[in-house]
């Protein structure tokens, strides 16, 4: 009976370690009368955890604080600088690596153009990246906490990526790889994935508990917070939506079936489209959404009346998923989100059409605040989650 009831309060101590390291985390500066308050841990308690925190340098003491009277408490702030985490996007024409603090601040970013696709390729210039970040990163307590990479492609719940189409890749070991290389814990999800969790963690989705982020690159997955977490499926699957058929009989898509939304809606099908209206501008050498951007901002009509169609068809499919999960926030992130000027009224028009009105009241369709990061630090924010649950205790 004592071995257990030891156990239990070993177990017990480290809940409450947590309860009061997150209380900090979420509600600094605040004292340690207020964590006991909001916790339900008496002052003891208390005390004596954000002693252990304060000694392990995840914690520090601030000047005083208000006070209603009498003498002014202590204020407790979390320390960022404890370490660092490195979020990686690993995008299918780019690869983005930032180094940030424990709160998810950028500290150092570096941006990479990609043409080759190739697994040893790309795997170099990944390599080159981190050994870059590492080096560029301050002295803190515990270094650099973890890796995060986001991949375009099927992860598994074991961090394996199965597939990547629009990479060529197939059964890649990326996490015992960068692992072996830099004997750091590495964490491998899908972008689509980490975008939802670093808009959820740090973006448009910090007040929301069911969000679709609608992650609208060269293809388009969806990431799902389903009451507050991550939502990745049996397998690590779920959100392959890009992959929804809208149109019977449409156009041949590389995953195998045809008439896929992302054949549609996506930048891959902005481009194409682009390409195929023989735009004076528009050559197969000069063809980018960058260009396209341009054009559309010195008001070219037959460039802004395809992103209107692009636009038309992500309020379709956006439709079909506000039908099937009555989320309260869809997030559109990822590259098209920079054509928000001209996709965000066939959005929303096409959404106010196709879905049902009961789901409508109280949705917000909302565009990534996080831009172009928000994979890179939604896989940071994974790591730094990660690296306080093995190190709290
Ligand atoms: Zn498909």
């Amino acid at each position: 009976m004592t071995d257990i009831m030891t156990g239990n309060q070993q177990l017990v101590k480290q809940i409450n370690k947590k309860l009061v390291l997150e209380s900090v985390i979420k509600q600094e500066p605040i004292s340690r009368a207020d964590i006991s308050q909001k916790v339900g841990l008496n002052k003891g308690t208390v005390s004596s955890l954000v002693g252990e925190l304060i000694e392990e340098q995840f914690i520090y003491e601030s000047g005083p604080g208000k006070s209603s009277g009498g003498r002014r408490p202590v204020m407790l702030l979390y320390n960022q600088n404890a370490g660092y985490a490195i979020g990686i996007d690993l995008g299918v024409n780019y690869i983005l690596g930032l180094l940030t603090d424990l709160k998810g601040n950028k500290i150092v970013e570096i941006n990479k153009k990609i043409t080759v696709h190739h697994y040893e390729d790309v795997l170099l210039i990944l390599q080159k990246m981190i050994e870059d970040l590492i080096e560029s990163a301050p002295m803190g307590r515990y270094g650099i906490v973890g890796i995060g990479i986001g991949v375009p492609g099927l992860v598994t719940n074991s961090n394996k990526i199965l597939v990547a189409p629009n990479l060529g890749w197939k059964d890649i070991e990326l996490q015992k790889i960068i692992e072996d290389a830099f004997n750091i814990p590495v964490f491998i999800e899908n972008e689509a994935n980490a975008g939802a969790y670093g808009e959820r963690i740090y973006g448009a989705g910090k007040d929301y508990n069911n969000i679709m982020y609608v992650s609208a690159g060269i293809g388009i997955g969806i990431g799902s917070i389903l009451d507050g977490k991550l939502f990745t499926g049996m397998n690590g699957f779920s959100g392959e939506m890009g992959h929804m058929v809208i149109q019977v009989g449409g156009k041949d898509c590389s995953c195998g079936s045809s008439g896929c939304w992302e054949l549609y809606a996506s930048e891959r099908a902005l481009l194409d489209e682009a390409l195929k209206a023989k735009l004076p501008q528009v050559t197969k050498e000069t063809l980018s959404i960058e260009l396209l951007l341009n054009l559309a901002e010195n008001g070219n009509e037959d460039v802004i009346t395809i992103f209107n169609t692009i636009g038309m068809y992500l309020g379709v499919g956006i439709s079909n998923i506000i039908n099937s999960f009555n989320p309260e926030l869809i997030i559109i992130g990822n590259r098209l989100a920079m054509a928000k000027k001209w996709i965000e009224k066939p959005i929303k028009k096409y959404v106010n059409v196709h879905a049902m009105g009961y789901h409508q009241e109280g949705l917000s369709i909302q565009f990534s605040q996080l831009y172009n990061d928000a994979a890179a630090l939604g896989v940071a924010a994974l790591s730094i989650e990660n690296f306080i649950k093995i190190k709290v205790q």
